[in-house]
């Protein structure tokens, strides 16, 4: 494994004490009334980095009660988006400004690489200015045209509490995803991050606080998903869930919502392909390959986990794939060069490598990588940058979330067989196609089954374009315009102008 680029624990400072994160329920501060607490450790170094007080049905429901309260007594559904706006700007500002606290945090719970943790930050922020400028421009719409003795309007409505479960993977920028476009709605929201990650969403707490954001209007509970987000999903006063996790919890919470018909949004898992054909720019495909795969050591829901490759070029290109990944920098998150950190937890890791042993007994080629990894000056979790190539469809690898550093390789001869492969997978969040004709894009875009579609290049994003899966990926949409209509009522006034109605009786 010498051939690999290894970096080393830089035996850098950790925080001295851990952060204690605490429920935020109606504007105070607490600790569960049983002092429960969780403790996490940094993947990588394995410090106790955090404390989190545990929250219980007794927690779960004053955040409810003080977020119905917030909803129905306070202006902060009914005021004017200017208001709204203006705290959403004040609390991105406020992130920038503690833009290394919070990466440190995100870094040392998570295990992801410091420096695109800062940037994760500043994806953020943006994202609560882009939320903000929505607050002040949504409308509704009107029908002028419906004779001249009626008006037809259509008013938007925040759709009221909205509980908003989050994962470990992107901790900040997830519920950023979510919660500045349902306070812009004018919703109220209870946020519960996981419990392996709960530090950075206390944090936003205290910078919402500090924005001036009322108090009840965003509650904060930690904890485990079953009491707590068990419990945000079946509330009589929750209206709707937004939820960011696995395929599996994500169907848990569409049965728990439907004794009551809350609404609910998913983004759930993917198993993305990358289609390459052979006039494409293989330089750039393989490096946006290389990225795909390991960016946030595969723990990505957008993770390029598949590559559907044309027959002619597939041995050429896994070559370069496989002399790229080597290049890649990975170990110690906390090293600014980092590219690839520390995998969540021992139980993850273990599921990462079982895909990848039973690949190989299936018949398939480690091309690179395959093990598990330790490194120097770190106790932590570490598996490598790993390319399984003959990989066929019927294999698990082809079509479940290994959500680790693996990329499998598939072959195709034809459009057709691209298509039917890539869409042959239960899920449907992103798909890519690397060619340099565009009418080869076009199709393929059209015919892959997939809410976003990158072509010549792979996970782009912007706070302007919609994201969400199709399929096993979820319903619904974030960010954009549609990521603010996700929480908004839709209602019709429909108003007689004039004693013009014809009676019934
Ligand atoms: P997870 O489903 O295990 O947990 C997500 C959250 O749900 C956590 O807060 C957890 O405590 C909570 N939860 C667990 N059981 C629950 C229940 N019964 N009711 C309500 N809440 C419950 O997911 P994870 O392991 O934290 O995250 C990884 C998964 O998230 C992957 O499948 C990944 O693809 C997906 N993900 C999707 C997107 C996307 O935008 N599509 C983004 C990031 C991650």
């Amino acid at each position: 494994m010498t051939d690999l680029t290894l970096i080393p624990g830089t035996g850098a400072a950790l925080p001295a004490r851990p952060y204690h994160a605490r429920h935020l329920i109606g504007g105070v501060w607490q600790d569960s009334a049983d002092g429960a607490v969780t403790e996490r450790a940094s993947p990588a170094h394995k410090v106790t980095v955090s404390t989190a007080a545990r929250g219980g049905l007794a927690e779960t429901d004053a955040a409810v009660a003080a977020a119905h309260a917030a909803f129905r007594d306070t202006d902060w559904a009914t005021g004017p988006g200017k208001a709204r706006a203006t705290v959403l700007l004040k609390a991105a500002d406020l992130m920038d400004a503690r833009i290394e606290e919070l990466a440190l945090m995100e870094t040392l719970e998570s295990g992801k690489p410091i420096s695109q943790a800062r940037a994760e930050m500043a994806g953020a922020s943006d994202l609560w200015r882009y939320a903000a400028s929505l607050a002040r421009t949504v409308h509704g719409d009107s029908h002028n045209s419906l004779g001249s003795d009626m008006l037809g309007l259509i008013l938007k409505e925040p759709v009221g509490v909205v509980s908003v479960i989050c994962p470990w993977n992107f901790p900040f920028l997830i519920v950023s995803q979510k919660l500045p476009f349902a306070l812009a709605a004018g919703c109220t929201a209870v946020v519960k991050p996981s419990e392996l990650t709960p530090s950075t969403t206390t944090m936003l707490g205290e910078i919402l606080i500090e924005a001036g954001l009322p108090a009840g209007v965003v509650n904060i509970v930690h904890g485990y998903g079953d009491p707590v987000g068990a419990r945000l999903s079946t509330h009589p006063e929750v209206d709707m869930v937004t939820f960011t996790g696995s395929t599996a919890v994500g169907k848990r919470i569409v049965e728990a919502a439907a004794g009551t018909l809350k609404k609910v949004s998913l983004e759930l898992g993917g198993k993305n392909p990358q289609v390459v054909f052979p006039d494409a720019d293989l330089d750039e495909a393989a490096d946006a390959i290389v990225f795909g795969i390991y960016f946030n050591a595969g723990e990505c829901c957008n993770s390029g986990s598949r590559i559907i490759v044309h027959a002619d070029i597939a041995e050429a290109l896994t070559e370069r794939v496989v002399a790229l990944s080597r290049k890649v920098p990975f170990g110690d998150p906390l090293h600014p060069d980092t590219k690839v950190g520390a995998i969540i937890s021992p139980e993850h890791q273990a599921k990462i490598d079982g895909y990848v042993k039973a690949a190989q007994a299936s018949g398939a080629r480690v091309a690179l990588g395959g093990e598990t990894l330790r490194l120097d000056g770190l106790p932590g979790e570490f598996y490598t940058p790993t390319v399984i190539a003959g990989v066929t469809p019927d294999m698990p690898i082809a079509q479940d979330e290994v959500f680790g550093p693996v990329l499998s390789v598939l072959t195709f001869r034809t459009l057709d067989e691209a298509v039917s492969l890539a869409n042959s997978a239960s899920y449907g969040l992103s798909a890519g196609v690397w060619s340099a004709d565009v009418s080869t894009c076009l199709a393929f875009a059209r015919q892959v089954e997939a809410g976003t579609v990158w072509t010549n290049t792979w996970m782009d994003g912007y706070a302007e374009m919609p994201f969400g899966g199709m399929k096993e990926s979820g319903q619904g949409r974030e960010l954009g315009r549609y990521g603010l209509e996700e929480f908004l009522e839709v209602k019709s006034v429909l108003m007689r102008i004039g004693k013009t109605r014809s009676r019934w009786v």
